[in-house]
């Protein structure tokens, strides 16, 4: 076996367990350098890269080498090394320009820099927990080096009220922080959906150039929202491609990955996922706490740690909701000047409760788990036992009973008139699955995130 082969298979292993994000953006540019007797020598892209292998997957490294040579591999270390040819940068030959264009940029931008940015949402107003610690440190390294390639583009994607906006604010305070000189320009895919149209109509295009292709920090919210018609997608492909070949930084948010934004042009998805690509999930419980107390903070509130306690297990969704509920206590508070108790801001959060509850049905969930595994309802609920059937079909029997409490025998109704041990081996199974595997972890998530929406 050639070192080629052996990180092929050590790869091929760890794909498995890793969520996609995680995978393409600790593993892509990595190979086997050395292997010297016991020890192998990994080589990475970055220094970025490698203490989060040290840290995070250095046992899974590890364990996979010697599942796969036997016991004889020791030592495993990691070395930054000459990143491979990786990005392919486009081919058009503008670099004469370029320097004259610098000049350009540097001339004062007509609005102030901070513009579009909201002041509070900083880095250090950021809470990292396990759910978000990729994004964070994905964006901390971007907004140290921006424009270097192995983060350019930088793409974030997650759920509703999960904190996309606030980290991609928070690298445009960061970049300005350290060298106010800086353009950064903060915009959602509607605005700029928007102002090109407008650009067109006035006639007025080379603004419009002026504005998106000088920045050196385009943030581009939501970009899932990016209109397929009217060549929208086309001028952001010219945009890209010239912030991109300047090394100027890029950073989007999405609400799902590239791949699976449905009206994004293939070649925009590629470009898409040149950088790096890291996603938010909801947040555990621990985490919900921990932004509880730094929002009680930041708004002058001292709440007793039983109700921050309370507000973290009733409210799970997204910290949007978090900040919902934490304001209802804030409005009582001043409106009946008195501190609140705990059984008060139970029954405040009473309809919440009421509310939160209210998930999908169980037919709901199945069309869900669908759509989200792209099955045909027929082929889900039919008789085959064809893996990527009964996977989907034994994560619908796990989710209904844990989410939706629905007894065995209902839940083999449900899905085509299964027996009730079915429905328990599923639920079994699925919940051990769920301890080791990250990808099927975040899965789960994502389509809990949709029984709740
Ligand atoms: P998204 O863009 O993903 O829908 P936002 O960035 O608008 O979510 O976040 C919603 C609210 O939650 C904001 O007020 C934001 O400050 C807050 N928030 C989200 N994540 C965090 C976090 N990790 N720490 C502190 N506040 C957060
Ligand atoms: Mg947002």
């Amino acid at each position: 076996m050639t070192n080629l082969q052996l990180w092929q298979a050590v790869l091929g292993e760890l794909e498995l367990s890793l969520t996609k994000a995680n995978f393409t953006t600790w593993f892509k540019n990595t190979a086997i350098s050395l292997i010297d007797g016991e020890k192998i020598t990994v080589g990475v892209p970055n220094t970025f890269t490698k203490a989060w292998l040290e840290n995070k997957y250095h046992q899974s490294i590890l364990k996979t080498l010697q599942k796969i040579v036997g016991g004889h591999v020791k030592e495993v270390t990691y070395r930054v090394e000459a990143v491979r040819p990786q990005t392919q940068k486009m081919a058009v030959p503008t670099l004469a320009v370029s320097g004259t264009e610098e000049k350009t940029i540097s001339a004062p931008p007509a609005e102030s820099p901070r513009f579009g940015l909201n002041p509070k949402y900083t880095f250090p107003s950021f809470v990292v927990g396990k759910n978000n610690e990729l994004a964070h440190a994905a964006a901390q390294a971007v907004s140290k080096n921006p424009g270097k390639s192995t983060y350019n583009p930088l793409f974030i994607y997650g759920g509703v009220g999960l904190g996309k906006t606030h980290l991609l604010q928070g690298i445009g305070h960061a970049i300005l922080g350290a060298d106010s000189n800086k353009k950064v320009l903060y915009t959602t895919s509607e605005k700029f959906t928007n102002d090109y149209v407008q650009a067109i109509r006035s006639r007025t295009m080379e603004k419009f150039k002026q504005t998106y292709r000088t920045p050196d920090l385009l943030l581009i919210d939501d970009v899932q929202f990016m209109a397929a018609k009217d060549g929208t997608q086309q001028e952001f492909f010219h945009t890209f491609n010239d912030l991109h070949q300047a090394d100027k930084q890029i950073v989007m948010t999405s609400d799902r990955p590239p791949k699976a934004i449905p009206a994004l042009e293939q070649r925009l998805i590629s470009r898409f996922e040149w950088g790096m690509i890291a996603d938010i999930s909801q947040p555990d419980y621990e985490t919900r706490a921990a932004i509880l107390k730094a929002k009680c903070a930041e708004k002058g509130l001292d709440l007793d740690q039983d109700i921050v306690d309370h507000i973290a297990l009733i409210i799970q969704n997204n910290i949007r909701e978090l900040e919902g509920a934490l304001n209802k206590i804030i409005a009582y508070e001043q409106f009946h000047h008195t501190p609140p108790t705990l059984d008060l801001v139970k029954r405040i959060l009473m309809s919440h409760v009421i509310s939160g509850r209210k998930s999908a049905t169980p037919k709901q969930l199945i069309n869900i788990v669908a759509e989200f595994y792209d099955l045909r309802l027929d082929d889900l609920l039919g008789q085959s036992r064809e893996k990527r059937l009964a996977f989907p079909r034994q994560i619908i029997m796990y989710l209904m009973r844990k989410e939706l409490e629905s007894s065995y025998p209902a839940i083999g109704q449900e899905l085509g008139g299964r027996d009730h041990t079915t429905a328990m081996h599923a639920f079994d199974k699925i919940t051990r699955e769920v301890e080791t595997s990250d990808k099927l972890k975040q899965e789960i998530e994502q389509i809990k995130q949709r029984m709740y929406n």
